[in-house]
């Protein structure tokens, strides 16, 4: 069911050993075992892993990012980053695990791109279980990205975080020697017109100097650059905006954004590319 031996490892405490498929579970030769859903993606989740979800919520913002992507709303971010990924040299099978993968949009379209061996993982299972309807030759895990990463040492050539889960010292633990690092936060003005409106100002936060501090210990900077686009969005889009990009809808201003008029909303998205120091 799993997609070619991708190098998961088990998440039970102190194990971390090679995760392999045996029929319909995966299982380390310590003999901790983990069912492979009638679907195809697994959950490698521990008790201790857990974070107290709002699963009616996280479902509503990865159906609210579909629903704009479909129409386009945040595309060109996508696909520039998905650009950026495909462009780096990667040899026929590398290993590409995406942190906080969502809906599973970029991990799938740089599969599509390019012959990888692609490991998208997420915290909910409604994501990834929507992932793997989308793009089934992908392996979906559920994990949580914030601690140990269920992945093999030194198996990875590159890991992608768009908006999604940062773990710096995991992705250097997990990385090859040349292995690279792709990072999307939202810019200073990512939808400053939409704060402005819902919030009555925009705190313009600017992530920079501690995104590049809190990865210089393991990587170098390889580059930075900025994509940006603007839309000119109805209030149902306005509404799914802030539910998609913000995990956990406010639903104070939601509430407000109904009142509002169509506006024109910048999409801003920092990228970095960081390659492993050693
Ligand atoms: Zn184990």
């Amino acid at each position: 069911l799993l997609k070619p031996s991708p190098p998961l490892a088990c998440t039970v405490r102190d194990c971390g050993l090679w995760l392999e498929a045996r029929g319909p579970v995966l299982a380390c030769t310590r003999g901790h075992a983990y069912d492979v859903a009638r679907s195809g993606y697994v959950n490698l989740l521990q008790p201790q892993d857990r974070r107290s979800l709002a699963a009616g919520d996280v479902k509503e913002a990865v159906a609210a990012r579909s629903r704009l992507l479909a129409a386009g709303v945040g595309r060109q971010i996508v696909d520039g980053f998905v650009a950026r990924a495909a462009a780096l040299r990667l040899t026929d099978g590398a290993v590409v695990a995406e942190l906080g993968a969502g809906g599973g949009d970029v991990l799938g379209a740089l599969a599509a791109a390019r012959r990888i061996s692609g490991v998208g993982i997420d915290l909910s299972t409604s994501a990834v279980a929507r992932a793997i309807r989308a793009f089934p030759d992908v392996t979906w895990v559920v994990a949580n990205a914030d601690r140990r990463l269920p992945l093999l040492d030194r198996s990875v050539d590159l890991v992608l975080s768009l908006h999604g889960r940062r773990n710096p010292a995991e992705c250097a633990r997990v990385l090859t020697r040349k292995g690279w690092l792709l990072i999307g936060v939202p810019g200073r003005d990512d939808l400053i017109e939409l704060r402005e409106s819902v919030q009555g100002h925009g705190v313009r936060h600017d992530r920079s100097e501690a995104l590049t501090a809190e990865h210089l210990p393991w990587f170098a900077l390889v580059e930075r650059f900025s994509l940006r686009a603007t839309h000119r969005l109805e209030p149902d889009a306005l509404v799914d905006l802030l539910r998609g990009t913000y995990r956990g809808a406010r639903r104070s201003l939601i509430d407000r954004v109904d009142a509002l008029k169509p506006l024109e909303v910048t999409l801003a998205t920092d990228v970095w590319l960081f390659e492993t120091a050693r």
